[in-house]
């Protein structure tokens, strides 16, 4: 039984009138946990899921001067997310870090940022579905930097969370179904660089009892997995600092957060466990002009982290996390998965070459401060999307420099969903609104694999 994903039309074989498998979609999308435990247990079900998370994107000059050149004269980031997005668009669900504003008018760099928002437009071409927006830099551009780069990410057809327009925004918590697993991400940062916040719930701030708070109110929405990226650590230091251990131990001890990732020192940090839970505390850079020219050689290297997940009925426990370690290329900015272009680079004979020497000086690095083993490669499970996946990319196929046409309009089934970011109150009173035929995952009838949409999730009863 396969149905095709796509805008208006909904593609049944194996004999079942359409709107008999879209009440299926509905009534399964809808099964709270328990009745899916029950529906698991007879096939006994378990299935693993890849949740990617990536650090910093930092649009420095001569970077936006590449997606210029790239563009010929429009911004276009994708060749630099080329090599990488197998990766990316490979895991189920794949959470970026926007560090930075996106909006209209001259780009600009440190210390007050300004990114052209083609890069969402890229961004969502390389597989990610969601980005956390609470950063040292959210209001570089103040309350329209705030407004402008949610609605670069909406009309990319990605979700957000960590900033808001308004205070029923920030009082949202993005719900996300990953083939089924509901899977709530939160995310704050340790400050806004001393520039004030143009309104007390524009930017989400670490505040443990807060975020704590926030991931009960996840679990009461249905939540069974419980994400928090936090923008912390001191930049261009490995090691994470004694505040980020406090908090990473605090959030672990409240029992109701999975898997803490985070971003800002600009270099890797460790990946750790914690009594059982995983704690990413710094990615590192994903795309950014710093070198050793300018800061630490450290700031060129990053890695994905790679959580996987086993659902087992009602039990999710996010097993082990893996990482990509990746490196920054000049002058070109491709972010390259550092093990899989090693082995491209030996292939064609050029393990001597200059970049292959760096790509193992940078590899030695990362290794170094995450002690887990590295991925080399995207696992197989990592490379190979899903026709549904190959369908939602082509979906996706368009230039990443459509934004600078602001009259051509994403199609209708790409812009974000209200639905998946409720306010929680109100969702608990309030009757479930159905998703639009084009918003209906499709792949809610098992077994279907890569599933990844942002759909409603109902409130227990
Ligand atoms: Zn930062």
């Amino acid at each position: 039984m396969r149905v095709e994903h796509k805008a208006g039309e909904t593609v049944p074989t194996g004999g079942l009138p359409v709107r008999v498998l879209v009440v299926c979609a509905v009534v399964a999308c809808l099964l709270p946990a328990q009745a899916r435990a029950v529906a698991a247990e007879g096939a006994t079900d378990v299935q693993e899921l890849t949740i990617v998370a990536t650090g910093d994107l930092v649009v420095h000059q001569p970077v936006w001067d590449r997606a210029l050149a790239n563009g010929n004269g429009l911004y276009r980031f994708r060749p630099m997310f080329a090599a990488i997005r197998p990766t990316i668009r490979g895991a189920d669900l794949a959470l970026c870090h926007m560090e930075t504003p996106l909006g209209p008018g001259a780009p600009s760099g440190f210390p007050i940022f300004n990114t052209p928002p083609a890069l969402a437009y890229a961004v969502k071409w390389a597989g990610w579905d969601a980005c956390t927006t609470a950063s040292n830099h959210s209001v570089d551009q103040g309350r329209a930097g705030v407004r402008s780069t949610l609605l670069a990410l909406e009309r990319a057809g990605l979700r957000h969370t960590g900033t808001a327009r308004s205070r029923r925004e920030a009082g949202r918590i993005l719900l996300m179904d990953v083939k089924g697993l509901r899977v709530a991400i939160l995310a704050a940062t340790y400050g806004t660089n001393g520039l004030p916040l143009p309104d007390p719930w524009s930017v989400k701030l670490i505040r443990p009892t807060q975020i704590i708070r926030n991931a009960r109110r996840a679990r009461r929405l249905g939540a069974e997995l419980v994400i928090v990226n936090l923008h912390w650590g001191v930049e261009y230091v490995h090691q994470p600092t004694a505040e980020q251990v406090r908090i990473a131990r605090q959030l672990r001890r409240s029992g109701v957060i999975d898997l803490i990732v985070g971003q800002h020192a600009h270099v890797v940090q460790p990946i750790r466990r914690l009594w059982g839970k995983f704690v990413v505390y710094g990615e590192g850079n994903f795309l950014s002009a710093q070198t050793s020219a300018c800061c630490p050689g450290p700031t060129q290297d990053g890695l994905v982290a790679v959580a996987r997940v086993r659902v087992a009925g009602e039990k999710v426990t996010v097993r082990r996390v893996d990482y990509v370690p990746i490196y920054v290329r000049r002058p070109d900015f491709v972010v390259l998965p550092v093990g899989a272009r090693l082995r491209q680079l030996a292939r064609a004979g050029r393990s001597g070459s200059a970049e292959a020497a760096a790509l193992r000086e940078s590899r030695r690095r990362t290794i170094a401060v995450v002690p887990a083993d590295p991925l080399d490669a995207p696992a197989p499970a990592l490379v190979e999307g899903s026709a549904a996946r190959r369908h939602r990319a082509r979906f996706a196929e368009r230039s990443d420099t459509q934004y600078q046409r602001p009259r051509t309009k994403p199609p209708k089934a790409m812009r974000p969903s209200a639905i998946t970011m409720m306010p929680t109150i109100r969702l608990q009173k309030t009757a479930i609104r159905i998703p639009t035929m084009t918003m209906m995952p499709p792949s809610v009838i098992p077994p279907r694999p890569n599933r990844r949409s942002g759909i409603a999730i109902r409130p227990p009863s």
